[in-house]
Parts: structure tokens; sequence; C-alpha cells
């Protein structure tokens, strides 16, 4: 489990302070606080209902934008679909076995830049697959065309 109230930069390890998010963003934002790295500037925003808990790791640019990309093709996978948040639950839950790591793990915000872009490469290669369920209910994508035909 990585650890949600930081004093140590996982980046860095340099000195994380808890501070007001209006000095980072410009204006307050969500829950107004964040984790801010007094070395590198990687910073975390906080839960809304807890504004001491950190809703991931420190973040530095390339993450906070490979969670953006991973983002897009993940709920692109969910959002908007019936069933949409069994669906989201699910996906998370395949994503987690695909990463061989634990489901409670799984959050993009917990990421490190290198799962990052492991998540992004899976999320990409079932972008255009049929997403479809098995006789005991797991999730999975449908292999393409060509791929069964060699088979
Ligand atoms: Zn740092």
């Amino acid at each position: 489990m990585i650890n949600l109230y930081p004093q140590k930069c996982n980046l860095c390890g340099g000195p994380v302070i808890y501070t007001n998010n209006a000095a980072v963003y410009g204006r307050k934002y969500g829950s107004g606080r964040c984790y801010l790295c007094q070395n590198c500037g990687a910073r975390v925003g906080t839960h809304r209902r807890w504004p001491r808990q950190a809703l991931g790791v420190l973040a530095d640019a390339r993450m906070r934008k490979g969670k953006v990309m991973c983002h897009g093709l993940f709920d692109k996978l969910w959002k908007g679909k019936r069933k949409a948040s069994k669906k989201r639950a699910d996906l998370y839950g395949w994503l987690a076995e695909q990463m061989e790591i634990d489901i409670e793990d799984c959050h993009f915000g917990y990421f490190d830049l290198s799962q990052l872009r492991q998540a992004y490469k899976i999320l990409l290669a079932v972008q255009d697959k049929p997403m479809l369920y098995d006789e005991r209910g797991q999730l999975y994508f449908a292999d393409d065309q060509e791929r069964d035909n060699a088979d």
C-alpha cells in the first residue's frame, strides 16, 4: 500500500509539506489542500471529505500527463455505457490482473511512471476490441479477427 500521508517524496526523497493548493494551481481546487515536495515540486491533491488523505502518490508533470492519457483510454471503455459503474469496477479488476498487482493498488493515481506506461499500453491494445463477459462473469476483450484466423 502507498502512504497517503506522505512526509518524504516518492520521486526524489525530498521533504513534503501539507499546504494550501492555491499556491500551486493559482486558485483553490478540490479539497483546497495538497502535498507538495519542497525539493522537486511533485504534488498530489487530497480527498475532499478527508483533506489530510492524499489521492495517490506525488506526481511530476510526466506522471500527471500519463494519468490523463490513461484515464482517457480507460474511461472510454465504461463511461456512458450500460451498467457503467459495474463495468468500471470490472475494468479495474481486469487491469489489475493484466498488471499483476492487487486491485486495491489499481488506481492511476497510485502508479509510478513505468506503471502508467504499462497501463497505457494495455489499454491501448484493447481499445477497438469488443468487451465481453465469459460464462463465469469475467470481463475480457475478444481477440481480433486476424488472430482468430491464425489459430
Ligand atoms: Zn520530490
